[in-house]
Order: C-alpha cells, then sequence, then structure tokens
C-alpha cells in the first residue's frame, strides 16, 4: 500500500484532516489541484462551536508567519465598508477603531471611497503605487492615526513589511477584509506548511481522475501515477472547486438537487462518480462508502451559501478524521 490514507483536495479541510491524521502517526498522501476556495476566501476565521484542538492547530499553524495570534471576537470592515465578524486576529486585522481608508492606486483590493460611503465615518484617500519607502511616505502624510490598508504583503513578507511600514509612517495600519486576495492565500499556505511539518505528504498541482476501491489514479500533466491506499478522503471542496455533493449514497447537483447518479456501497466505482473526478468536481458526505470518507464543503450542507466557512469545514474535518483513523 503507497498510503493509508489518501486524501483528495488541498483547502481548509483536506489540510486539516491530513494534519490530524498525519500527527497520529498516519502514513498520509495529500493530492491537491486547482485554486482552492480557502486561497480565494477572506481568510478570516469565526469560530461556530468549540473546539479547542482545532483552535490550537490554527494558532500554531499561523504562528510562525504572524497570522492568527490572538483569539478575540472583533468586527473588522470589509473591503466594502460592511463589517466582518471574525475569532482569530493577526497582527494587522483589527479595524474597528480605524477612522481613514487608504486606497492604492491600481489596486482593485479596496476602494476607500466605497468603504467611506458605506461605513459613514472613513476618510477616504488614494496614495500612489511605490515602494515600501514611498507607501510608508504618502500614509506619514494622512493624520488619522490608524489607516485601513488593502492585504499588500504575501506570507513570507506579511509581518516584517507590515511593522516597517507601520514604523516609518508612524501609523498604525489595518488590512482590509478582502475576498480574492492575499489574506486567503496566506490561510491555504500556512496550513499546507502545518499538514507537511505534521509528516504529510503533499503533491501539489495533481488531480485525482479516477478511483477504485483500493487505489487512485493521479494525474500531473501528461503523466498518470496510480497510488494505492487504505482508505480515501474526498475533501474536494464544492461550488467554487466543484459542484456535486454525496448525500448519503446518491449523488446530487447541490443548487438544483439533481440526482446524478447512485453509488454503490460497496464497490465504489462508477461512471458518474469517475466523470466527476475528471472534472475536478468531486463532492461528498461523511461516510460514503466503505473506506471511504468525506470532509469540508464538499459535504451536503457544508457548502459557503448555506453560511458554513472556514471553522464550520475545519471541525468537520477535524471531527472526520477521528473517525478514519479509528476505521483503521
Ligand atoms: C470568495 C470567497 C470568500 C470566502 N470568505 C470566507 C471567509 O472569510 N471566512 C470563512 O469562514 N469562509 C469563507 N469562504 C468559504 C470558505 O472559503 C470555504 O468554506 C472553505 O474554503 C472550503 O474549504 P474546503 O477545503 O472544503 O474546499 P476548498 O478550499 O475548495 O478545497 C478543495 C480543493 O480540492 C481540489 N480538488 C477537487 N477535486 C480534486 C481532484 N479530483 N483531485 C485533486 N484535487 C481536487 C480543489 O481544486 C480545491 O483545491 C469564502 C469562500 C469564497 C468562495
Amino acid at each position: 500500500m503507497d498510503c493509508d490514507v489518501l486524501v483528495v483536495g488541498g483547502g481548509a479541510a483536506g489540510c486539516t484532516m491530513s494534519y490530524r491524521l498525519s500527527k497520529a502517526g498516519m502514513n498520509v498522501a495529500l493530492v491537491t489541484s486547482g485554486t482552492p476556495a480557502t486561497a480565494m476566501s477572506c481568510g478570516r476565521i469565526k469560530v461556530t462551536e468549540e473546539n479547542k484542538e482545532l483552535r490550537q492547530f490554527i494558532r500554531q499553524a499561523g504562528e510562525k508567519y504572524g497570522l492568527f495570534t490572538e483569539e478575540r471576537e472583533v468586527q473588522a470592515y470589509t473591503n466594502k465598508g460592511t463589517l466582518y465578524s471574525q475569532s482569530f486576529l493577526s497582527d494587522y486585522d483589527d479595524s474597528s477603531q480605524a477612522r481613514a481608508a487608504a486606497g492604492i492606486e491600481g489596486n482593485k483590493d479596496f476602494n476607500p471611497d466605497l468603504a467611506a460611503r458605506i461605513t459613514g465615518r472613513l476618510t477616504p484617500y488614494w496614495i500612489r503605487q511605490a515602494d515600501l519607502d514611498e507607501t510608508a511616505e504618502s500614509l506619514k502624510e494622512i493624520p488619522e492615526e490608524m489607516i485601513i490598508i488593502p492585504p499588500l504583503f504575501d506570507i513570507r513578507h506579511y509581518r516584517s513589511s507590515m511593522k516597517k511600514l507601520e514604523e516609518q509612517s508612524g501609523r498604525k495600519l489595518r488590512e482590509a477584509v478582502t475576498p480574492l486576495s492575499l489574506p486567503g492565500k496566506r490561510l491555504h499556505e500556512c496550513l499546507i506548511q502545518a499538514a507537511k511539518a505534521a509528516g504529510t505528504r503533499v503533491l501539489e498541482g495533481r488531480k485525482v481522475t479516477d478511483i477504485t476501491a483500493q487505489s487512485a489514479l493521479i494525474q500531473s500533466g501528461i503523466r498518470e501515477q496510480e497510488m494505492t491506499y487504505g482508505a480515501l478522503v474526498l475533501a474536494g471542496g464544492n461550488l467554487i472547486s466543484g459542484g456535486l455533493v454525496l448525500d448519503g449514497n446518491m449523488v446530487r447537483e447541490p443548487l438544483l438537487g439533481i440526482n446524478v447518479t447512485e453509488v454503490a456501497s460497496t464497490r465504489l466505482r462508477s461512471a458518474e462518480l469517475t466523470e466527476a473526478l475528471s472534472s475536478g468536481i468531486c463532492a461528498h458526505g461523511c461516510r460514503a462508502a466503505a473506506g471511504v470518507y468525506a470532509c469540508g464543503s464538499i459535504v451536503a450542507g457544508m457548502s459557503y451559501p448555506l453560511n458554513k466557512g472556514l471553522w464550520d469545514v475545519m471541525l468537520n474535518a477535524w471531527n472526520a478524521a477521528e473517525k478514519v483513523r479509528d476505521a483503521l
């Protein structure tokens, strides 16, 4: 057997599952393709149900990068000026006291005019796109003490560059809550790193295109590789990254509720499921078939439009990992 557990999908759910199983001493391979919803998200996590260990995992995963350094309920401003509730804070997250909003010309992540209009309490400014020193000079000219800016730095430069920008400008800087920007990417990267550090073999840029009861076909460009496993975990996401959900043994399209196929519980192979996987779509609920599990937004009822976010999918994965571990 190539691995004890093969996890398909490296978003928040797949990483959490891989981390937990690896920590339990299992040989875990994580195969993932495409950009997960996790990396497109605002990267802000709100605890909806208590789990101390999961909170600790999140804190530890971000620690080295200055992410999730504090736990506190905060309503931070989004790029539109609405409020977004979160439970974990990184150093530059709490924008609730800010009075000024500074956009950077050419940076579409944050429009201070819109934020000012919606909040009615932020003064908008625009500054030129420039290097760090010049940006600091421009921010220095803004009279307000705390300024909301768009996210500017990737995970490796986030802490040091924000610190430098604050020191040079003499202002407190806070990041707007933005989707499709750097915070989601930072979150994704730190979760992948945490899974790797726990011992997970991460195969990025590869897609599972076919599965049988004991093995999966993994595609990387024109190359194909077969990997055998003891258990399979489907963590391929939903809607954004996919589109089908498994409800019991029934694969259905989630928005319209169309039944796509019945999956026989003893033999996993099904033309529809294979087709779903090969098009990057796979979605499933709980224990899908013998030795097959699912976690995260792929599970029926766990998708973002149903108000289930990062914490929910990670909690789902955390709990599902226990079932996988106990079953093996
Ligand atoms: C724009 C946007 C903003 C959001 N903002 C927030 C937020 O701020 N806070 C919050 O709590 N939630 C937010 N969410 C929701 C949150 O991002 C999702 O609930 C969460 O990321 C889902 O995680 P997941 O691991 O289930 O799926 P994903 O993160 O989508 O990961 C699934 C991965 O599996 C891969 N995959 C699928 N099929 C295969 C295959 N056959 N082989 C290999 N890999 C495969 C996919 O390509 C993808 O990379 C947001 C969502 C979006 C879209």
